[in-house]
């Protein structure tokens, strides 16, 4: 196409009409024979069902109204869109186009829309917008399932009164870091923790009494931990913390400095001190989650029968 058609203004309008209206512009380019040299796809969808027109005489898709072949450069003024009844030889019927040569060889036909098309281009353009809402909302309702899926999974491995990783949670996430430690060679503690006479606790403070113990107990392991440690409730008046890549002797200053920190700890009442027990081992070879915890489990039975208030710790 030469440049100078695209300047020309009439020309120009005629052809944003058309794209606006109708969508659709079929193009033709014919050879000095009037054989199509080049045609668009939607000069081949409309004609030739997508087929090659290539090497065709234009005659044997579109013919002028009186059914004569099509000549550009006599039947057409140049450069100015004229609108021309065309027949369409395929399917025999009449089609209503406006054509505009450009040029000397090629020609554009802009294809008048029919009510029902426009309907259907009007019912498109909803549709189009309408499912543009629905992904819109998709997304929207997939964003907010994310988000409750993840409070779901924050809310179930947390315990319920003191928001630290619930035994389960607390296991699952033992057993993780046992192959870790494993595997990179560390060390691995654990620290098993009972609060003494928790039951006069309640009886002289009332349940809400001995939560608020259990509170700030739960703040004090949490706010104490390093990362790759965990503090857990176990259940009742029981909690564990594992310390990742810490030995017997780190692990028992823990446990000691915990120790002191509770017992200066006042939930409820001035004079009212709470004690803990504690029992500490350290990972060994051909310990389980099960078997670190039980050995951990014992000392602190043993440091409650010994008198409460103290660590009892021990290597295997
Ligand atoms: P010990 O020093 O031998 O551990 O004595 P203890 O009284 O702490 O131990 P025991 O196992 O006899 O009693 C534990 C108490 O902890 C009994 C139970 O009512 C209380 N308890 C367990 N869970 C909760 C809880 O969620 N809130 C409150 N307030 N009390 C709890
Ligand atoms: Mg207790
Ligand atoms: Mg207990």
């Amino acid at each position: 196409m030469k440049d100078e058609t695209w300047s020309n203004p009439e020309l120009a309008w005629a052809l944003r009409s058309y794209i606006t209206d109708s969508g659709r512009l079929l193009m033709v380019v014919l050879d000095d024979q009037g054989c199509i040299e080049d045609a668009n796809v939607h000069f081949r969808a409309r004609f030739a069902g997508f087929s090659r027109v290539s090497g065709e005489p234009l005659a044997h898709f579109l013919l002028s109204q009186s059914g004569d072949s099509l000549m550009i450069e006599s039947g057409f003024p140049q450069n100015t869109p004229v609108a021309h009844i065309l027949n369409s030889v395929g399917g025999g019927e009449f089609y209503v186009f406006h054509a505009y040569p450009m040029g000397e060889r090629t020609l554009m036909i802009g294809e008048l829309p029919e009510a029902a098309e426009n309907d259907i281009i009007e019912r498109m353009g909803h549709l189009a917008r309408e499912m543009s809402r629905l992904v819109r909302d998709l997304r929207k309702t997939n964003r907010e399932l994310a988000e409750a899926n993840e409070l779901n999974q924050r809310l179930a491995r947390a315990d319920g009164l003191t928001g630290i990783a619930n035994r389960r949670y607390f296991m699952e996430r033992l057993r993780t870091s046992i192959t870790h430690a494993r595997s990179r060679q560390h060390k691995l503690s654990l620290l098993m923790i009972d609060l003494d006479h928790f039951k006069k606790v309640n009886d002289r403070f009332g349940h809400a009494g001995g939560d608020a113990v259990l509170l700030a107990f739960a703040a004090l392991l949490q706010g104490r931990s390093r990362a790759g440690d965990l503090p857990g409730r176990l259940g009742g008046e029981e909690f564990a913390v594992y310390l990742f890549d810490a030995n017997l002797p780190t692990a028992i200053e823990v446990a000691e400095r915990l120790r002191i920190q509770i017992a200066e700890l006042r939930p409820l009442d001035a004079d009212y001190r709470v004690t803990a027990s504690f029992g500490v081992t350290e990972l060994i070879a051909g310990d389980s989650s099960e078997s670190l915890l039980q050995r951990a489990d014992d000392l602190l039975y043993r440091a409650k029968t010994e008198g409460r208030n103290r660590v009892i710790a021990a290597p295997a």
